[in-house]
């Protein structure tokens, strides 16, 4: 059976459930049928649903009921030198997005870093977490086991990476709180954002801390991860990658390029990223770093769902004072808890993977974690374009006139 409109209508009568067409068909015939059985249903036409460029099982493991794919505009900015720990040289960096004048905005910052010699950006840490929750009779077990693990920690290594060739179990963080005991695993995942990898591991290790205090695993993830959520945890101790970018702009330049004077940039970013943010009660202190994180995260295959942490940026800006009384510009933005990969989750598929080649960064790097570094640098770098053209834009107030051009 491999007419998409017998599969769609034994669907319809209850003989076939949705998920289970894969079984009765290859994967472009059962998407095809569930896109018959929709536009009954809805009375849509879905041509541009259908009208996707790989084939339907490469997606298998990142997607079920699939009816075809959302198709986002994609294009490029650069090319800009980085200076990274593992990045080098110029970069062109792919985005996808439905914001007019993003792109447009990004690399007009990019211009100016390429101008000013390039970006320099370091990844700082590393380690992907996961922080599962037990439960205890009451403080003296939550202190029988905290113990326990501090003492344990090698045997807890040996457990974790026992179920992966790549990780490395970097650090386990207890936090008590009542008769709830949660354990912080972090790890380097190497070239994997490693959301599954660390799961995985931290399943095991915690079958050892079960076997050997009195603490009950309640749930694997306990939320202090903290996965998707906006979290102060992944603020100040990062998860995935903590990275920083910055460029020292001279001050011709960003009057040049950008219209406006460092002094007026530095007070912008003063007022509105460092003292509005805080008055605001937000987590990240930055202008609009989740707009190059979101996009890149969708050109590139990353999971879209941590964009909540990984925008998570503080954007500086300073007037370095010369010698003739101008003054430069310098400019950095710290992503505490980018969480990246180049192998894994959404990174195989043909078209985040084609992203990834215009990076020269498809898949493991050599040695392991060396892409995944580069690829946070780079977004690092991209991010502060993105700051510093927004900012200079504010500063020089042609905001209001650079979307009305460009975005409607
Ligand atoms: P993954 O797709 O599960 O696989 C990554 C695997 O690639 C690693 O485990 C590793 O195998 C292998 N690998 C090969 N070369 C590598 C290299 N150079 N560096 C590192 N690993 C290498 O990817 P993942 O990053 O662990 O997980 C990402 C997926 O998790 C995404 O699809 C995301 O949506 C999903 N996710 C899961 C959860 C969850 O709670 N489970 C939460 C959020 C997101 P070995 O380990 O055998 O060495």
């Amino acid at each position: 059976m491999t007419d998409p409109e017998d599969i769609a209508e034994r669907v319809r009568d209850g003989d076939l459930r949705l998920h289970e067409l894969e079984d009765h068909a290859d994967h472009d015939t059962a998407a095809e049928a569930r896109r018959v059985l929709v536009e009954r249903e809805s009375g849509a036409e879905l041509e541009a649903i259908g009208d996707y460029a790989f084939a339907a099982e490469q997606a298998d493991p990142n997607i079920e009921n699939m009816i075809g794919a959302a198709q986002v505009p994609m294009g490029i900015v650069g090319p800009v030198p980085v200076d990274g720990g593992a990045a080098d040289g110029d970069h062109y960096l792919p985005l996808a997005t439905t914001e007019g004048a993003l792109l447009a905005s990004v690399n007009r910052g990019l211009g100016v870093i390429r101008a000013a010699g390039g970006a320099e950006a370091r990844v700082t840490k590393n380690g992907m977490t996961r922080a599962p929750v037990f439960r205890v009779d009451g403080v003296v077990e939550a202190a029988e086991t905290v113990e326990w693990v501090g003492d344990n920690v090698e045997a807890l290594r040996e457990a974790a990476e026992s179920t992966t060739s790549h990780g490395e179990l970097l650090d386990v963080e207890p936090y008590v709180v009542g008769d709830s005991v949660f354990l912080r695993f972090a790890y380097d995942t190497k070239d994997a954002m490693g959301m599954n990898m660390a799961t995985i591991a931290t399943g095991t290790a915690c079958e050892l801390v079960e076997s050997e205090t009195p603490a009950s695993l309640v749930a694997l993830s306990g939320n202090l991860c903290s996965d998707k959520k906006p979290a102060a945890v992944n603020a100040v101790e990062g998860r995935g990658r903590s990275v920083t970018a910055d460029v020292l702009v001279p001050g011709e330049l960003v009057e040049e390029r950008l219209h406006t004077t460092a002094e007026a940039i530095a007070e912008a970013n003063t007022r509105k990223n460092l003292i509005g943010s805080a008055k605001a009660g937000s987590l990240g202190f930055n202008a609009h770093a989740a707009n190059v994180v979101g996009a890149a995260f969708l050109a590139t295959g990353q999971d879209e769902a941590q964009v909540v942490e990984a925008a998570n940026t503080i954007t500086t800006m300073d007037a370095r004072r010369r010698d003739d009384g101008t003054s430069d510009l310098y400019a950095s933005v710290s992503l505490a808890s980018l969480e990246v990969g180049t192998v894994g989750g959404g990174t195989k598929l043909p078209t985040q993977a084609e992203a990834l080649d215009i990076l020269g960064l498809r898949g493991g790097g050599d040695p392991p974690g060396s892409n995944a570094d580069a690829l946070a640098e780079i977004f690092a770098v991209g991010a502060l374009a993105g700051e510093l053209s927004l900012l200079g834009a504010l500063s020089s107030r042609h905001l209001a006139s650079a979307h009305e051009d460009l975005g409607r």
